[in-house]
């Protein structure tokens, strides 16, 4: 498959920077050259981390975690935009472009930077997020528009299902238990995982994983209908 002339996508989303480059890369590659997405199924977990977010909007740092310097949650689910990223110096045609969960104002002036997370995943540790985190961060302190953030703590806010319980109305609910992963700062991860995916995003079209079932599923149907 050829490029097009231009990107249809210069804005790189934070999970690509987890998700799309822990498997094979070529869809991430159809997705910034031609805006064609692979669908996803995953039904519960936009209502489920929606809500975890409302759950902890105007909460006190160290009341969500008693790590956390001293803070307040101002703002959530916005938008955030960047520069042009660097790589070794030399400026790229490719930004990052995301919706954080969390922000929270801390006293100092600093912000402090939280991910939701339903899940039950042991992938949920701070080094498989770091990179997305880190691109959020990247975009608070160097944004496009607007005012620019030092971003002093970083973590995820994970809850995991824990059981179901019934109120004296009948009513259901899901119990869950929660914990609260620093992710460090590291700028020179960031940049190393940026270079691998815009040397994928600026190389030819990859190859398909050998893993994936979507493909086995496409090849087989096309196989068949041909
Ligand atoms: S194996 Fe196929 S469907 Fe799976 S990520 Fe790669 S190109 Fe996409």
């Amino acid at each position: 498959m050829k490029r097009p002339a231009l990107p249809a996508r210069e804005f790189i989303a934070p999970s690509d920077l987890t998700f799309g480059l822990s498997t094979c890369k070529r869809c991430l590659w159809i997705k910034y050259w031609y805006k064609v997405i692979m669908p996803g199924q995953f039904p519960l977990v936009k209502p489920l981390s929606q809500a975890q977010e409302e759950h902890f909007r105007r909460r006190s740092m160290p009341e969500i975690d008693p790590s956390l310097r001293p803070g307040v949650v101002k703002q959530w689910g916005q938008w955030v935009k960047s520069t042009y990223i660097e790589v070794d110096g030399i400026k790229t045609r490719w930004r990052i472009n995301g919706i954080y969960d969390l922000l929270a104002h801390n006293d100092d002036g600093t912000v402090g930077l939280i991910d939701c997370k339903v899940s039950d995943s042991d992938r949920d540790n701070g080094a498989f997020y770091s990179p997305q985190l880190e691109a959020y961060a990247f975009a608070l302190e160097n944004p496009l528009t607007g005012k620019a953030f030092t971003v002093a703590s970083m973590g995820l806010l994970v809850w995991r299902l824990n059981g179901v319980a019934q109120n004296v109305d009948g009513q259901f609910g899901f119990g869950v238990t929660q914990h609260y992963l620093p992710v460090e700062r590291d700028r020179v991860q960031f940049e190393n995982v940026m270079r691998d995916l815009i040397s994928v995003l600026e190389g030819e079209f990859p190859e398909s994983g050998l893993e994936c079932s979507t493909c086995t599923y496409l090849t087989q149907r096309l196989a068949l209908e041909s």
